[in-house]
């Protein structure tokens, strides 16, 4: 059992968020980004740090940041604090946590510029997953059609957990700022697609999947 994304320790091994400048070296596995709620004109600096953050071994990936349109800093920058965090995804070989709300076609853009860039230069993009999904199956679709994963907390939608589980792509749970076990989230998921946690477990392990670095 994983918790792709937490701000909180959990029971179970999982990837603790953190925020620039402010890394747990004694965690197993972190994750590092400039957060669109934090996204102001000295995004740059904050981003320089990022990089520096996410340098060490148990950064496993970048974010979350991303992008949004309800809260946050202006958009403008919010988009050129993510695309400069793609580079360091890239750059470090490190996949990409992505917070959206309200501006999938703007990430789902950028997604297809680095693949058509990838594409010349002969090599494969970092995974990227959105985190918290809370869409319909038709948002679900579209996103997946990118290549991007989706990673559900406990406020999923149930259409869209069954819809994902069928079309047999890889997904991942989380507890986000809540401060439980992701244990909870696992096994009201079991209920609603009807499968053993054995099963979930394996389904929804990054280490399987996107971390392949990763044994804890
Ligand atoms: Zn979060």
């Amino acid at each position: 059992m994983f918790n792709f994304h937490t701000h909180n320790e959990d029971t179970v091994p999982f990837l603790l968020n953190c925020y620039p400048g402010e890394i747990n070296k004694e965690a197993a596995a972190i994750s590092v980004g400039l957060h669109p709620w934090q996204v102001s004109n000295d995004w740059k600096e904050k981003v320089d740090c990022v990089r520096n953050d996410a340098m060490n071994n148990n950064v496993w990936a970048i974010g979350e940041c991303g992008l949004d349109k309800l809260r946050g800093g202006e958009f403008a920058l919010q988009i050129e604090a993510f695309k400069a965090q793609i580079a360091i995804s890239e750059e470090l070989c490190k996949p990409m946590i992505i917070h959206c709300v309200k501006a999938f076609d703007e990430v789902l853009r950028l997604r297809q510029e680095l693949v058509t860039q990838s594409k010349h230069e002969r090599r494969h993009p970092q995974p990227w997953v959105v985190h918290g999904f809370r869409g319909k199956p038709e948002q679900a679709k579209q996103i997946m059609a990118k290549g991007i994963l989706l990673s559900f907390s406990h406020q999923y939608n149930i259409e869209t957990l069954r819809f994902v589980f069928t079309c047999g792509h890889p997904f991942f749970l989380e507890t986000d700022d809540r401060r439980l076990s992701v244990r909870q989230t696992y096994e009201q998921a079991c209920l609603h697609l009807g499968v053993s946690l054995c099963h979930l477990e394996n389904l929804c392990d990054p280490r399987q999947t996107i971390f392949h670095h990763g044994m804890i």
